[in-house]
């Protein structure tokens, strides 16, 4: 595990540009406020800049989305939160966490765990690799109720029990005592969740969902999370390729490419008008059910390894308007329109688009339902 750098520790970040935009949308205090994040891996290739510069904020009850393709730092930002990002990575100095006003990356180790699965819930994308193949469901649930709520081993047994029920496993006192490898794929999914809930968390980052699971178990696991995020009032932070998921289920969007924000917006001014080119071309690669099938237009290229992003910005050899400067300065997040910003030089322009004057990209209403193709 790592926690932040201190100076002298590891490679310093080069100066933040000046952000030029309004910031969210007022409203509740932040549960989750993240500042200049910053994560690098030293690699036999070099300094991999994995996450590099990310802000983001999720309040009380909401679902925000993070979404993007494999390798934008996703994955890496929210093992950051939990400060689960395993050596040789680095959180850099300068870094900030703040969640329900305490600052997790200068907390003790024994006060990060005791956040971790209590206030801080958190659903990895591969249920298989995170059960613990030798202890009982049931076993794996008490444990994380009695080390962060002080339960006797039968009042913890009981509510892990009750969890296994709450998240639609049937004749959950038999099924607790079963190894994950007697579980299906599905069941292990609604194993990791219970695990995730147990201490009916504030905040849930669930990482890619249902990725593993076929459409019919997907729809079932995200109803079962709208369902327990309504009753017990808990932000999601939803982390996704798929843009299917995050026009159904998210209030606001953060979309990432190359370790940084590139866009930010409520989610329905982005699907009504993607103010980067980066997210028009993940609009664009979705297929969609209220138009005839054909070719989907995929982003040309591939992302580039975080030790080798792009200069100045990250998306240029990629993006279909580049233009000189796109290849020389950076931008900063600018304002493009309220409550929103893009990370590129064309934000304020019409240039990008709006999605109903084109023909290439989805509407919010006409993407696949959860579990359709992502991005
Ligand atoms: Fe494309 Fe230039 Fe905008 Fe980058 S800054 S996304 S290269 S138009």
């Amino acid at each position: 595990m790592s926690g932040p750098v201190g100076a002298g520790g590891g490679p310093q970040p080069p100066p933040r540009p000046a952000d030029n935009g309004p910031a969210m949308a007022p409203g509740p205090a932040p549960l989750l406020e993240i500042a200049d994040l910053r994560v690098t891996f030293a690699t036999e290739e070099g300094v991999a800049r994995a996450v590099d510069g990310v802000d983001l904020v999720v309040r009380s009850g909401e679902t925000v989305g993070l979404v993007g393709e494999s390798g934008c730092g996703k994955s890496v930002t929210a093992l950051a939160v939990l400060r689960l990002v395993e050596h040789p990575g680095h959180i850099a100095h300068g870094s900030r966490v703040r969640f329900e006003g305490r600052d997790l990356l200068a907390l003790a180790e024994r006060d990060i765990r005791a956040v971790r699965g209590n206030h801080l819930g958190l659903i990895f994308q591969e249920p298989a690799s995170a059960l613990n193949p030798v202890l009982t469901i049931g076993s794996q649930i008490a444990e994380v109720i009695r080390a962060h709520q002080h339960a006797t081993r039968s009042e913890a047994r009981w509510r892990a029990i009750e969890m296994l029920r709450a998240v639609g496993i049937p004749d959950a006192e038999k099924r607790a005592g079963h190894y994950p490898h007697q579980l299906s794929g599905g069941m292990r999914q609604r194993a990791l969740i219970a695990i995730a809930l147990a201490c009916r968390p504030h905040l849930l980052i669930a990482d890619e969902p249902t990725t593993a699971l076929d459409v019919t178990i997907q729809a079932e696991i995200l109803e079962l999370l709208d369902g327990l995020q309504r009753s017990l009032g808990m932000a999601v932070l939803l982390i996704t390729h798929n843009l299917g998921l995050v026009a159904e289920r998210t209030r606001r969007v953060y979309v990432m490419y190359g370790g940084q924000i590139v866009e930010e917006a409520p989610t329905d001014a982005l699907f009504a008008a993607p103010a980067h080119p980066y997210t028009r071309g993940l609009m664009a690669a979705v297929p969609r059910l209220d138009s005839p099938r054909e070719r989907l237009a995929a982003i040309p290229g591939q992302v580039p390894p975080a030790t080798a992003w792009p200069p100045a910005c990250r998306f240029h050899p990629r993006c279909p308007l580049a233009f000189e400067r796109c290849t020389t300065e950076m931008p900063p997040l600018l304002a493009a329109g309220e409550a929103r910003k893009a990370r590129c030089w064309l934000a304020n322009s019409r240039t990008v688009g709006r999605a109903d004057e084109r023909t290439d990209a989805p509407t919010q209403a006409g993407l696949r339902e959860p579990g359709g193709q992502g991005s």
